[in-house]
């Protein structure tokens, strides 16, 4: 038999399931098919460096992701595949973002809201925390 062990896609899901979520394989150029050949999607990330990013559902509702950074890869998994559900991606795959993006939403709030300085960085500080933001805003 004729059996070359060429690398697939699929071998490196296999390799990152044994490790943590989230855990980046590089893989070098050339030595994959193109992740679309492979079944995978073109779908966004955050702005990394990266040129494209290539998702797969995989079973149990996580996500397989890989960035194109041109010269190479970089595969991981994360615990949820944002098609399967956005919000839950971001918290459980993204913390960075949601903290960012609360934070922002936040100070907007602070800023629309508030009359001081405070205000403002405690819609910072606060991020997500709308309530308790919007309760010290009508306090302070
Ligand atoms: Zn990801």
């Amino acid at each position: 038999m004729n059996h070359h062990h060429l690398p697939t896609w699929g071998g490196v899901v296999q390799v990152l399931q044994q490790y943590a979520p989230r855990t980046v394989c590089r893989v070098e150029k050339g030595v994959l098919p193109h992740p679309c050949a492979a079944g995978m999607k073109a779908s966004i990330g955050m702005p990394e460096g990266q040129t494209a990013d290539y998702r797969l559902v995989l079973l149990g509702g996580a996500g397989f992701h890989v960035k194109d950074f041109g010269s190479h890869y970089e595969a991981h998994i994360d615990e949820v595949h944002p098609d399967v559900n956005a919000i839950e991606h971001l918290r459980r795959d993204a913390p960075g973002v949601f903290i960012a993006s609360g934070a922002a939403l936040g100070a907007v709030i602070g800023r629309s809201v508030g009359t001081s300085k405070e205000a403002t960085l405690a819609g910072a500080a606060l991020g997500g925390l709308f309530a308790a933001l919007l309760t010290s805003a009508r306090e302070g």
